[in-house]
């Protein structure tokens, strides 16, 4: 009874006030306020950086800095889950700008959180991220595609070497996804794209399993790309 009075009360609060800017608290339209938007723009790669000509591909929507670092620290760790939306969304429009898009049959597999750590955040912010992708270009989204299985903690401060051995055998083909298997393969898809071990160790376990990986998609990278 009281949770739903005080749902009823936040639902007719949340009638007259829009929720404020989640990255500097000034009203937002729709979510983002226009200033910090604009910054969130300056990130952005163009057409030429955003393509990196890999085995296979990796589109990155831009820089791993400023408002862009901002934004990806609040998603994640101050509980703003719906800064997934249009981050998911930018991107979409920025991979169906790209010759990647022609391709037919592919289907969405998010980079995988460990269960451990998801519960802790409430959510895995690499599948919220491929959900709104997935509205915007139409592809079948397999949440699940991937499941990690061994805890990959505080990789950053590992070396090369460390990080392979850590994540080798970290995640498994998730039962759906064996079952029905995408034709044309998988777009792996996350949130930060740094060395690329996380995303050779899914297309490793995914091969194993007879699946290609037809490219990656992430929103934004470390590398100093030009
Ligand atoms: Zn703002």
């Amino acid at each position: 009874m009281m949770g739903n009075w005080s749902a009823l009360v936040k639902g007719w609060v949340n009638l007259f006030l829009k929720p404020n800017c989640p990255l500097c608290d000034r009203p937002g339209k729709p979510l983002l306020c226009p200033g910090c938007d604009r910054q969130l723009q300056r990130q952005k790669f163009s057409v030429k950086q955003r393509l990196l000509q890999e085995t296979p591909p990796v589109l990155i929507w831009g820089r791993y800095g400023g408002v862009m670092k901002r934004a990806i620290a609040v998603m994640k760790y101050q509980n703003c889950p719906e800064l997934a939306r249009p981050l998911g969304h930018s991107l979409a429009e920025t991979w169906l700008q790209s010759p990647l898009a022609k391709a037919q049959g592919l289907t969405v597999v998010p980079i995988p959180l460990h269960p451990a750590k998801q519960k802790k955040r409430g959510f895995n912010q690499a599948e919220l991220l491929a959900k709104s992708f997935c509205e915007l270009t139409g592809y079948p989204l397999e949440p699940r595609g991937l499941e990690r299985v061994r805890d990959t903690e505080a990789l950053n401060q590992l070396s090369p070497a460390q990080r392979q051995q850590t994540l080798a055998n970290a995640m498994q083909v998730g039962a759906r996804l064996r079952r029905s298997k995408p034709k044309q393969g998988v777009i792996l898809l996350d949130d930060i794209y740094t060395t690329g071990a996380t995303c050779q160790e899914a297309i490793q376990t995914l091969s194993k399993e007879g699946i290609s990986v037809y490219g990656i998609a992430a929103i934004a990278t470390t590398q100093p790309l030009d």
